[in-house]
């Protein structure tokens, strides 16, 4: 028996079940490649699903975690600290908004604190109602629950208690049909992620902006998983040039340390009086500071261009392929769409390839790696996932 074996059966003995079993365990990680317990390195393409924005071991973020350990590692909300206020500043800086910032834990929890702004936007206005995407994906607590599309992570748990209307995504004359006076919020991704990667339509932000603004309800944008440079950029909203009332973030934002913040313009944030909503850990200070080390970071190694740069790139190699019929989404934040319902089978034979990537649905391999990633990984990638795709979709007469 392996070391990995051993571990995985002590896993699946001392964890639940909720997760499956994995399928590699890891130890160590240096830039992109990441390394199990008996020493064998994969290619890491999917970065802890759109979080290890710096690749692993990060000179800049190892840094900023150690020097705010030593100095001060958490404070609660009872006190303040140096770092949330640079934090919230340079968000809004980069947001390019007025408007105020909430720090938590996680994307779920930025979606809490978002739907709680809904709410009581809907209290002061009478409304209730609330709208969301099918398909959409928000998070797993009983709230972030109660507006995610999945029907099938969600209804095990129904009823939810609040009143939710999810429309087809991506369509904006179903939006127009479902928002009307009686509507508090519309909750969207500006890209579905785990529904595969599924940008919407150019100009449907813009409609849904108008459309909410209309009938007084909040936009709530879920860039948990779009946003801090999944689409080379630091929202996916900014490239619709619209400006929702709230944004939540996380994943990317903190490199691998947990974090979650929400920002919400002026009168919105004026919704979260003294006392309304909290959190112990929310801004916690080595969040806090990992998360500026990303942005600047990113700034300084200029790592959008070199995402959008290598998105072209991937594109190029990939699409000459038959099997692969579309690469959905920006940058390295891809949805690559296979033929056949053959991407589960892909994602194992890439994994004994040592290559790191995922399945969100039986004919997509989603790729989300780290944003410091070479050209020539990149192309190692496509290699390997060719090679894959000739094991599990093989082309009569070989591959050209
Ligand atoms: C991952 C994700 C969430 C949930 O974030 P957690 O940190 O897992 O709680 C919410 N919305 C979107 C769009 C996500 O991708």
């Amino acid at each position: 028996m392996t070391y990995s074996e051993q571990i995985k059966a002590r896993y699946a003995a001392s964890l639940m079940g909720n997760y499956g079993l994995p399928p590699v365990a890891l130890r160590e990680g240096e830039g992109r490649t990441v390394t199990d317990v008996d020493g064998n390195a994969y290619l890491d393409m999917i970065g802890g699903i759109a979080v290890s924005s710096l690749g692993h071991d990060h000179p800049a973020l190892v840094e900023a975690v150690s020097v705010q350990a030593a100095r001060l590692a958490h404070t609660s909300n009872l006190f303040l600290h140096e770092k949330e206020v640079e934090l919230a500043e340079k968000l809004l800086d980069l947001w390019g908004n007025p408007g105020k910032v909430f720090l938590c834990n996680s994307g779920t929890e930025a979606n809490e604190a978002a739907l709680k702004l809904a709410i009581l936007h809907g209290n002061a206005t009478g409304k209730s109602r609330i709208v969301a995407t099918e398909n959409g994906f928000h998070g797993r607590s009983l709230g972030a629950l109660s507006i995610t599309g999945k029907a099938a992570i969600r209804e095990p748990f129904e009823p939810l208690g609040r009143e939710v209307v999810f429309v087809p995504y991506g369509d904006l004359d179903a939006l127009k049909a479902a928002v009307d006076g009686t509507v508090a919020a519309v909750f969207l991704e500006p890209t579905q992620g785990e529904t595969g990667i599924v940008p919407a339509p150019a100009g449907y932000l813009a409609g849904a902006r108008a459309l909410t603004a209309e009938h007084d309800a909040l936009l709530v944008l879920d860039e948990i998983q779009s946003g801090f440079g999944r689409t080379g950029a630091w929202f996916a909203h900014h490239a619709e040039g619209i400006v929702p009332d709230v944004v939540t973030l996380a994943k990317g934002l903190g490199g691998g340390v947990p974090i979650g913040a929400v920002l919400a313009t002026d009168a919105t944030a004026a919704l979260f009086a003294k006392g309304v909503h909290g959190s112990t850990f929310g801004g916690n200070p080595i969040a806090c500071a990992a998360s500026l080390a990303v942005i600047d970071t990113i700034e300084r190694e200029h790592l959008f261009a070199n995402v959008l740069a290598l998105g072209e790139h991937l594109d190029a190699r990939l699409l000459a392929d038959p099997r692969v019929t579309e690469i959905r989404g920006q940058a390295l934040w891809r949805g690559i769409g296979l033929s056949e319902p053959v991407a589960g089978e892909a994602v194992a034979h890439l994994i004994g390839l040592g290559v790191l990537a995922n399945a969100p649905r039986p004919d997509t391999v989603r790729i989300a790696p780290p944003l410091t990633i070479t050209r020539a990984e990149l192309d190692a990638f496509c290699d390997k996932l060719l090679e894959a795709l000739d094991e599990v979709l093989p082309l009569p007469g070989g591959r050209p």
